[in-house]
């Protein structure tokens, strides 16, 4: 069956070049596993736009397949982008209630874009498709569209951990986001825990009754999933066993001149916990002496949502106490922590995974974390520990290959690190095959199986 896909980020970046326009496909876990399938059965790929912007809004990618952007004002994108998706919806949803703001604009644009976008389903409909609305930026669009009464199955998945009831509550619109929500007919979420919270909501808001996994509202039944995004597990080992990536790798392995590397890959968000890994860090030298000298860790800090206050002050925070590891532990030769504020690509990444001795990945609450899976797809060397957080939403999945670690406690980051460092082959490999029977088994083709599934009957 066509897909409609509709996500806030678009699948392209379309640039004006020589009067014609070229387009690259973006990063993104979303964006590698729907790509394909539309490329290949055709489909239709909604998302933002910008008013003013060069390129034409609507791009045909191949014969099949057309992305349509929808045209955003400056107000729509600081009011329904910035604001009530990313300083409301994303700190309360990640229980940062002191980071979250409410603010009646923002809702007024929310509403605003959410019915841009619905507008912008109905006038490419024509039936015979499957709608995959993604994430909370629009959470309002399936009922918005159920009610203009397409018929089509409408699919939404929220992206993000489902904050529990005691959370939602102190949302002014909580009822409108979770009647917008059902206004689907599947809503998938990456683990059962979000699905429990989101049922507890709508038992508590809504009065309604599940039945297991399974909302009856307004006459109409909603399913609700818990699968967890998958990779695409065969391009990173494609890259993995690129030339170019693994000399990168070998060069710089031997630039760093130490016996151990580290490897940490994150946007720079206060939910990824880069403060408590590098307090981890920290301890950890303070407390193995003999590794100082010895071992060197890699953070890559992608720049993100950099106009928001929240972000500035994360960012202030991180590079103190980069700054002061640094200075307290380094020596004229040896860094401890090498830390880069910028956005890699893949090549880029594969050729860290790959040449790294462990990776921390310690997120103080992440929805799933799919850097955790590209790790483990980019080890076909079965070397390599993997040091992840509880609280994100991968761990469920990883718990039995991965040295779960609660990233408040600091011994705990430091202790799993010289385990890492001190394991021998013979468990690093059986870990990382546990690892890697679960990140290949449920990869992103099985997701899309398990989300996309048809609507029980
Ligand atoms: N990523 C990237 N370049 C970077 C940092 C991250 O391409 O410099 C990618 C990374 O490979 C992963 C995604 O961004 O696919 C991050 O996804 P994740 O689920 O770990 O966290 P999110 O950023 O979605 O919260």
């Amino acid at each position: 069956m066509k897909l409609i896909v509709v996500s806030n980020r678009e699948p392209y970046r379309v640039e004006p070049r020589r009067g014609k326009a070229s387009f690259e496909k973006t990063v993104g876990g979303l964006v590698s596993a729907l790509e394909p399938i539309l490329r290949k059965n055709g489909g239709i790929w909604i998302c933002w736009g910008r008013r003013g912007q060069k390129t034409p809004l609507e791009v045909w990618i191949n014969e099949k397949f057309l992305m349509k952007q929808v045209p955003l004002t400056s107000a729509d994108v600081s009011e329904y982008y910035y604001g009530f998706s990313n300083e409301t919806l994303w700190p309360l949803s990640h229980m940062f209630l002191n980071r979250t703001h409410f603010d009646d604009s923002y809702w007024l644009g929310y509403r605003r874009v959410n019915r841009k976008f619905a507008r912008a389903v109905k006038e490419v409909y024509q039936g015979g498709a499957k709608i995959v609305v993604n994430d909370y930026h629009l959470a309002l669009v399936p009922k918005l569209l159920k009610d203009e009464g397409l018929n089509d199955p409408i699919y939404f998945f929220w992206h993000i951990p489902f904050p529990p009831y005691f959370m939602l509550r102190f949302l002014p619109q909580r009822r409108e986001i979770l009647e917008g929500m059902l206004g689907a007919d599947v809503i998938g979420f990456h683990t059962q825990y979000y699905v429990n919270n989101f049922l507890e909501c709508v038992r508590e808001i809504l009065g309604a009754f599940p039945d297991g996994n399974t909302v009856y509202w307004n006459g109409r039944r909603i399913e609700v999933r818990a699968v967890p995004v998958g990779i695409d597990v065969e391009r990173w080992e494609r890259l993995r066993s690129d030339p170019k990536v693994v000399r990168y790798a070998k060069n710089l392995r031997k630039k760093l001149g130490v016996d151990y590397v580290g490897i940490g890959v994150d946007r720079l968000d206060y939910t990824k916990g880069l403060e408590e890994k590098f307090k981890g860090l920290e301890r950890f030298f303070e407390k193995y002496s003999s590794f100082r000298g010895k071992v060197s860790f890699i953070q890559i800090a992608a720049p993100t949502r950099t106009k928001l206050e929240d972000y500035m002050d994360i960012k202030r925070k991180t590079d103190e106490i980069v700054g002061r590891v640094e200075g307290r532990f380094g020596e004229p030769g040896w860094v401890p922590i090498y830390y880069y504020y910028k956005n890699y690509g893949d090549e880029r990444l594969a050729s860290l995974y790959m040449m790294s001795n462990f990776a921390l990945i310690t997120p103080v609450i992440d929805g799933l974390n799919l850097v955790a899976k590209e790790y483990v797809a980019s080890r076909t060397d079965e070397e390599g520990v993997l040091i992840l957080s509880e609280f994100a939403g991968v761990s469920v999945q990883l718990r039995e290959g991965a040295l779960i670690v609660n990233p408040f406690d600091e011994d705990q980051v430091a202790e799993a690190i010289y385990m890492a460092l001190k394991m021998k082959k013979k468990e690093k490999r059986e870990r990382m095959r546990s690892l890697k029977s679960v990140v290949t088994e449920k990869d992103v083709h099985w997701w899309i199986e398990e989300f996309l599934k048809d609507v029980s009957a």
